[in-house]
């Protein structure tokens, strides 16, 4: 016989008709399990697979935290889990593919086991979810990108013993509301603002997996994001949003305007946002990178190409001009901002002219830093359905010359770094020859190797002041000068 103890919504936007969660004790073993309805669930354990971009992690982070409220706990081991779900990205065919073959091999693991579920969420349980259900036998569930906030439902049918299944659905709530969840204790945290795309580029998939922008109205985001300041210890956010710049714009509101609101946040350290869309960079947003005292110095605003014409075929809404022309109004308004940005090469039908003009791009704009692909079709998209007459061999030497040119550029970039002091947030360690080393990032997002004083010292999450001693394209090695501890005091630089 079990006892409830408490009660614990611990869902977005589920069916108000499903039983809740409860948290009940077994008298005689002091167990705790989860009854939901008549179905109990004692403790499981839950691997989860992450493919793309930020969105994701975000995504997988608050399918982990409803997960608790199943009483689910993570582990790193795919062999020891209950539960093993994947988080999919449809836009490059390299994790695509990559995610296939991990879905092959548990086909094995559920052989063994027949108890285990298994479950794919994303964008391609978006927009192939009935497919995969269809084709892999093994599969028990596919969730879309739009669900993942009823994930508990969906492991609950499962259980109850639901024949396989797919839901995608889109979110039909006129607001976006959702509460940051996070689950690792770090003082770094991604807050979704804005979800949804309306622009249409000509290779991308995110409209069709993503649906339309819809923002979280601004007092919500703040009140948000104080609640992580204050009661999680977060110090760092980054806004997310397939378009960030787009934010606010259906509620009246803007990206400038939420940014100067955070700014005012005690406790809060950092500010980061990610994705921009040039088009949508305003003069306001332009004048708080001057002026927000927290915002980072770095910003990360994809070019994908430095011709004109390509960019027209990739229906990016500007020109080489117009954006050239932004990067200037960005180092006036801030003098020392660093920028990176994202470059595909070989775009459908790309003349050699075409690639370079990018590599000149590249020479005026002076990025820290670039993400480079080559062109990959994805299916559904407006460029998939014209003829190309590149071949991946072409591709393939356009994507190696623009990395190559790219490098040197950086590491003359680079070199100037040696000799200047920056204040990192640690976030990791690893071992290089043998040592123990530490690295954090700077506010301005370059990665910093350092040895710590002694071997045994543990430095995580701890803001420190390192010295830059050598730098090469890719990175920058430093010494520790002083470690400020788990807080960033008034003095520390912000650099
Ligand atoms: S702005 Fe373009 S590339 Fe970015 S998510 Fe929207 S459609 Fe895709």
């Amino acid at each position: 016989m079990t006892t409830p103890t408490n009660s614990s919504s611990g869902l977005g936007n589920r069916n108000a008709e499903l039983p809740q969660e409860q948290w009940v004790e077994n008298p005689e073993t002091g167990a705790k399990v989860v009854k939901v309805g008549d179905m109990e669930f004692p403790k499981r354990k839950v691997w989860m697979h992450t493919f793309g971009c930020q969105m994701n992690y975000h995504d997988t982070e608050r399918v982990l935290s409803h997960l608790e409220n199943l009483n689910f706990e993570q582990t790193k081991d795919q062999q020891e889990a209950d539960l093993i779900l994947f988080n999919t990205c449809a836009i490059r065919d390299l994790s695509n593919q990559k995610f296939y073959s991990k879905l092959g091999d548990t086909k094995h693991i559920k052989k063994k086991n027949p108890d285990v579920k298994i479950g794919v969420g994303g964008c391609v349980a978006q927009t192939e979810g009935k497919e995969l259900v269809k084709k892999y036998k093994h599969l028990d569930f596919s969730f879309g990108t739009d669900v993942i906030d009823t994930i508990n439902e969906l492991v609950y049918r499962s259980y109850a013993g639901e024949d396989p299944f797919a839901i995608n659905t889109w979110d039909r709530s006129q607001n976006f509301s959702i509460e940051t969840k996070i689950t690792n204790g770090s003082p770094q945290a991604f807050v979704n603002i804005i979800k949804g795309c309306n622009k249409c580029c000509s290779y991308c998939i995110v409209p069709f997996t993503r649906g339309k922008e819809k923002s979280r109205l601004q007092k919500e985001v703040v009140e948000d994001v104080r609640r992580l300041v204050e009661y999680q210890g977060v110090q760092e956010v980054t806004l997310l949003g397939q378009n960030v710049n787009s934010y606010g714009k259906d509620n009246g509101e803007s990206l400038a305007g939420l940014i100067t609101e955070l700014d005012q946040i005690n406790g809060l350290e950092l500010i980061r946002y990610t994705t921009s869309h040039p088009y949508d960079v305003t003069d306001e947003l332009v004048q708080v990178h001057g002026e927000a005292k927290k915002l980072s110095r770095h910003l990360h605003l994809p070019v994908q190409s430095g011709s004109n014409t390509v960019l027209q075929r990739m229906l990016r809404e500007y020109t080489v001009d117009h954006y050239m022309g932004l990067v200037e109004k960005l180092r006036k308004a801030k003098p020392d901002i660093v920028l990176s940005t994202d470059i595909i090469a070989g775009f459908v039908n790309e003349t050699e002219e075409e690639h370079q003009a990018t590599l000149d791009l590249l020479d005026r704009a002076q990025y820290d830093f670039i993400y480079s692909y080559a062109y990959s079709q994805r299916n559904k998209t407006r460029a998939s359905r014209w003829e190309d007459s590149l071949t991946d061999d072409i591709r393939g030497a356009r994507l190696r010359e623009i990395q190559a040119y790219q490098a040197k550029i950086q590491e003359k970039i680079r070199k100037e770094l040696v000799g200047q002091t920056f204040t990192v947030l640690v976030d990791g360690h690893g071992f290089m020859g043998g040592e123990k080393k530490w690295k954090g990032r700077t506010n301005c997002m370059r990665i910093v190797h350092f040895l710590p004083e002694h071997q045994e010292h543990d430095l995580q999450w701890h803001w420190v002041e390192v010295e830059v001693t050598a730098a090469t394209a890719f990175s920058c090695q430093g010494k520790l000068k002083k470690v400020w501890g788990r807080r960033m005091p008034e003095q520390a630089s912000r650099y």
